[in-house]
């Protein structure tokens, strides 16, 4: 039977354009807001084609000595040139990066999840520590 870490993939960010690269501060105050920012790309470009594209991102937290991920955010990007006059022929594109505001009040593991049309499913994660 296939589970979840059988379909996703990980890798180095720096070699492989699928994988999610987390930003956000180190070090945070705990219970209060900061910004997390989730791209792909930044050494390699992934395309953006209507035919190539990335789907979504999915960020989730696990709170250091908890049993269960928080899910975080969901974020879909929509456009990617498809219109009337054919693929690739639109004038909008969503880029495949967000950032959204969150707060924790225990450290532990921020995880994001990157979807690609036609390459799957791909994570990385990044600790941080609130105090
Ligand atoms: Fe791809």
């Amino acid at each position: 039977m296939a589970g979840f870490a059988d379909l996703i993939q990980t890798a180095d960010w720096k070699k492989e354009k699928h994988v999610p690269v987390i930003e956000c501060a180190d070090k945070v105050a705990a219970g209060e807001f900061f910004d997390v920012t989730v791209s792909l790309g930044k050494e390699i470009a992934h395309p953006n084609t209507t035919e190539h594209h990335i789907s979504y991102i999915k960020l989730y937290f696990k709170p250091e000595g908890e049993k269960f991920a928080v899910h975080v955010g969901d974020f879909s990007f929509w456009a990617h040139g498809a219109s009337a006059a054919g693929a690739n022929e639109g004038s909008v594109y969503t880029n495949h990066t967000v950032t959204c505001s969150m707060k924790t009040a225990k450290s532990g593991e921020l995880v994001a999840l990157a979807y690609c049309n036609i390459h799957g499913l791909w994570e990385s994660s990044k600790s941080v520590v609130a105090s």
